[in-house]
């Protein structure tokens, strides 16, 4: 009687014991910080171009993380465009900037149509998908474009990259104090923006450590479940907004 007692007590701390070191095991997999909920988009304006945009795609692919190019259409050409498929084969999406970067809010209903419907038809010659968001250039946008323009508007969780007395450390120090799940981080691919390569070889592997998981900004709406309408007059710097 004691004997069996003693050999079901012994089988019952077995299964403990097990549970118990299955356990930290199990956490040390997924890396306690990691909640699927902290989703964030990198996302990148004002390429392609063949000089700093594969200095960014390079970074992406060292960590192998995606990234969402909001491109300017007459930026495309036949080399560029080498830029944006690589970029889709990293899991990367393209999206539309404009075709020439203006102010967009002084044009008139036909010029604005035409800045979005040739960066599109650019985008879906080279690379075969169709931008579905855009982002106006120097975020300047009137009613006129949200009711001419389908696409989902989107702004972003900035650190004034586009500065160049900015320092790599400064664009860091930025991002990494605000960043929150459902973000989407607003820099920019142009030529000899290289702070801003810097800035990434920080971010990316200090937020990864925070726990959060590197999608495109598509995927971001897709799986937080929120589906913008057209025309909607929004501006998206955070999915959940
Ligand atoms: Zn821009």
């Amino acid at each position: 009687m004691t004997k069996i007692l003693i050999m079901a007590l012994s089988l019952i701390m077995a299964a403990c014991s097990t549970r118990a070191t299955a356990k930290p095991d199990n956490n040390d997999e997924t890396n306690v910080d990691k909640t699927p909920s902290r989703l964030i988009a990198l996302s990148f304006d004002d390429g392609p171009n063949d000089i700093t945009t594969p200095k960014v795609l390079d970074i992406l692919e060292e960590f192998n993380v995606p990234g969402s190019f909001f491109v300017i259409g007459q930026n495309i050409n036949e080399s560029t465009a080498k830029q944006m498929t690589r970029a889709i084969s990293l899991g990367c999406e393209i999206q539309n900037h404009s075709l020439t970067h203006v102010q967009m809010s002084k044009l008139t209903k036909e010029q604005t149509a035409e800045e979005i419907r040739r960066t599109d038809e650019l985008i879906e010659q080279y690379t075969g998908t169709r931008p579905w968001l855009f982002r106006p250039p120097y975020i300047d946008h009137n009613s006129l474009m949200h009711e001419t323009i389908s696409h989902t508007f989107i702004c972003g969780v900035g650190c004034e990259d586009w500065v160049p007395s900015v320092s790599a450390q400064a664009r860091y120090d930025a991002l990494i104090s605000t960043v929150k799940d459902g973000d989407i981080i607003l820099l920019h691919d142009f030529i000899g923006n290289d702070n801003t390569v810097e800035a990434l070889r920080m971010l990316i592997p200090e937020l990864k450590r925070q726990g959060f998981t590197f999608v495109t900004v598509s995927e971001l709406f897709k799986a937080k479940g929120v589906t913008p309408s057209a025309h909607s007059g929004k501006l998206y710097s955070n999915v959940l907004q």
